[in-house]
């Protein structure tokens, strides 16, 4: 076997479709499918010394059997050996099994012990007919994962016979496994299929016995060098060198009521020297809810208006797109800067002038959802993209802005922090940037968890702070099932607000108004006309009005870490101290218990996001993403830290140095796939 390729398997086509069940395309992919246990059969033990609490394998002769009817139909049968009687019950049996237990068989039993009422008792046990003295097999028995269709004993011959006709030579320099203290990857393989009863199997399962890091490391090293190749290939593109004097960004600069703070300083140079790069720049942009990115795009589109090209902001929502269209038009349209707002709502009319703007190039910096842009828009010269709240659309989405010329550089802003693990692995084709503090003078968010049942006391308590003059969201709950009973609810609960405090002005926002109807709302919750804003999780992103001071979070427990994360930061953008308010009703699922726990105890992005990491994995963690970046499956971050760290090392290291090793290594683990992480 050279290369894995997707039709190697010479297998009939029902078989072929069975495998494909289990994910397993290629000769390859079956020599991957690994035991998810196994099953010790290569030693006997005496029935009254074998061990408890997991499965062993005894023989005796069969000396009872009876079918009992109370206190329920079943088969109970005893059989002895040197040391003793076990008893053997089956709850549901065929007459085949009867016939294994007939008296004076000889029969071996696969289970766990368990120390019954009558005495040593086996449940359900894997059983067969043998001759004394059959010999034992010699390596642990492997258990697959597996579809109903495909029987253990089917799929096992399989995978012997792909084990034996594959060639599993080695693709990585023997220096280097010798390094990092590897063993080859034929012996492990051929070890995980079938190890001897000698090695721990706490190893095996806990996977941390030397073959299996061979494996986890191999799978790393394949999406580092998968990574780093895009990373390369992005740099041999090219896009417009944007290399101005920054005229227009110092005139914004000093028209602002503030200055930067030192992390957005930081990442604007960074972002200023991508931009004057002849190659497309792809820079990740991270910062916590609040940490001021909107202010570092603007900076941003400026260097491209600057030097003469166009600049486009997506956001994931209406509402966002709006917000940013008005914020930066009162930023750039004293500077002379053309601003064009491109929403969903336009009229026919001013639709198609706003698209005629940005097609001629008069229009400078487009503001819309990502959407739009995808379908419609084509740019004169479109010199940098903006994309915020990434998090919602997946990194390797391609961007397929059309532009006459050459790639855009791209800039992606994330509110919701990558722990390192991830940006060291599904996200190193990217460069990031990080805003790690957040502007002076905001006082921290006080975060209460509160019990449903207490609802009157939280209308209570919005009504006091907005008598102050202060203003407060009501969240309503997350429905994933129906939109319409998410919309419902709403609506009672605006309805119930309302009536419950008359003397405030209570609005509503919702995902099913129309967008205009939806600006007009939060400018009046804006302009502190509406003090009270009862709100579907529409407003989890970007929405920033400084005097909202109070947040309440209706059903906090279906809600993810991140949502919440990012809607406790639509308060606390100011200086007076802002309260949180998660309510939950009961009962509350463990899981749910952990978020609301993690959420409660912190308020730093990053250590949120580690923590969902980890109660979530990154298959979820990642969303969207993952279309584009296959997953790692034997490889876990946290634990397999210091392997992540060498696979990097060894991909930068291998691709200067062996590079045909490094075509080898991805060949063989991704096959045809590697196209899948071309950005
Ligand atoms: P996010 O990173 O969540 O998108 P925003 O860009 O909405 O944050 O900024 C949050 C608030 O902080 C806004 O009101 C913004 O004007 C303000 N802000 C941004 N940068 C600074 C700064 N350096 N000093 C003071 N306030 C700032
Ligand atoms: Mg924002």
């Amino acid at each position: 076997m050279s290369a894995p390729s997707p039709n190697d398997l010479e297998l009939p086509k029902a078989t072929r479709d069975k495998l494909a069940k289990l994910g397993i395309h290629s000769r390859f992919d079956l020599i991957l499918h690994l035991p998810l246990r196994y099953e010790d059969e290569t030693h006997l033990y005496p029935i009254t010394d074998a061990p408890l609490g997991h499965p062993v394998l005894v023989e005796g002769e069969v000396i009872h059997n009876e079918v009992t009817y109370r206190p329920r139909r079943q088969l109970v049968c005893q059989v002895q050996d040197g040391s003793g009687v076990l008893h053997v019950r089956f709850l549901n049996f065929y007459p085949s099994q009867v016939k294994q237990f007939a008296l004076g068989n000889r029969v071996r039993l696969l289970g766990e012990i368990r120390h019954g009422f009558f005495g040593d008792e086996m449940i359900h046990p894997k059983t067969r007919v043998v001759k004394d003295g059959s010999p034992l097999n010699e390596a642990l028995t492997p258990v697959y994962p597996t579809t109903a269709s495909l029987n253990q004993p089917a799929l096992r011959k399989l995978i012997a016979q792909a084990l034996g006709e594959a060639y599993l030579a080695d693709t990585l320099p023997v220096a280097l496994l010798h390094e990092l203290q590897l063993p080859e990857f034929d012996r492990s393989v051929r070890l995980l299929h079938n190890p001897t009863p000698e090695i721990p199997q706490i190893q095996l399962i806990e996977r941390s016995h030397p073959a299996w890091r061979r494996l986890k490391f191999d799978e790393l090293l394949a999406q580092q060098l998968s990574m780093r190749l895009a990373y390369r290939a992005r740099r041999e593109r090219s896009a417009p060198v944007l290399d101005v004097a920054g005229r227009l960004l110092e005139r914004l600069l000093g028209s602002l009521p503030f200055g930067l703070t030192g992390a957005q300083a930081r990442v604007m140079d960074e972002i200023r020297r991508d931009l004057a790069l002849p190659h497309p720049m792809q820079r990740l942009l991270q910062g916590d809810v609040g940490s001021g990115k909107t202010i570092v795009a603007a900076l941003a589109a400026l260097l491209a208006i600057e030097a003469g090209h166009q600049s486009a902001l997506m956001a994931p929502t209406e509402i966002l797109a709006e917000q940013h269209y008005l914020k930066l038009s009162a930023w750039l349209a004293p500077l002379g800067v053309r601003v064009s707002w491109l929403s969903g709502s336009l009229k026919k009319a001013e639709k198609a002038s706003a698209l005629a703007d940005v097609a001629s190039g008069e229009a400078q910096l487009a503001i819309g959802t990502h959407a739009l842009f995808q379908d419609q828009v084509e740019f004169a010269r479109l010199g940098l993209a903006i994309v915020d709240e990434q998090h919602r659309f997946g990194v390797h989405q391609r961007l397929a802005l059309r532009s006459k010329g050459g790639s855009p550089h791209q800039l992606m802003m994330s509110a919701t922090p990558i722990p390192r693990t991830l940006s060291m692995s599904y996200y190193a084709d990217l460069d990031v940037s990080v805003i790690d503090e957040l502007p002076p003078g905001r006082t921290p968010i006080v975060t209460k968890l509160i019990s449903d049942a207490r609802r009157d006391e939280i209308v209570e308590r919005v009504r006091a702070k907005c008598l102050e003059g202060r203003q407060a969201y009501w969240v309503c709950p997350l429905i994933e099932e129906s939109e319409v009973l998410q919309l419902q609810t709403a609506l009672d609960t605006h309805a119930y607000l309302t009536e419950a405090l008359p003397e405030l002005a209570v609005g509503l926002v919702h995902g099913r108004m129309k967008a205009d109807e939806k600006a007009a709302v939060m400018a009046a919750f804006k302009d502190n006309h509406v003090q009270l804003l009862v709100a579907t999780t529409v407003i989890e992103v970007g929405v920033d009005v400084p005097n909202a001071s109070l947040m309440v979070i209706e059903h906090a427990e279906r809600m993810g870490l991140s949502q919440l994360h990012q809607l406790r930061g639509r308060v606390g953008r100011g200086a007076a101290e802002s309260t949180c308010i998660l309510l939950y009703s009961t009962p509350v699922s463990d899981t749910a218990k952990a978020r609301l726990r993690v959420i409660f105890e912190n308020t730093d992005g990053f250590e949120i996001a580690r923590q969902d990491l980890a109660l979530r994995g990154p298959g979820e963690f990642l969303g969207s993403r993952q279309s584009g970046a296959p997953m790692l499956r034997f490889a876990d971050l946290e634990r397999d830290l210091d392997l992540l760290e060498a696979a990097q090392d060894a991909a930068e290291r291998l691709l200067n140095q062996q590079p045909d090793a490094a075509h080898a290594h991805l060949q063989r683990w991704l096959g045809g796939r590697e196209q899948l992480l071309k950005v």
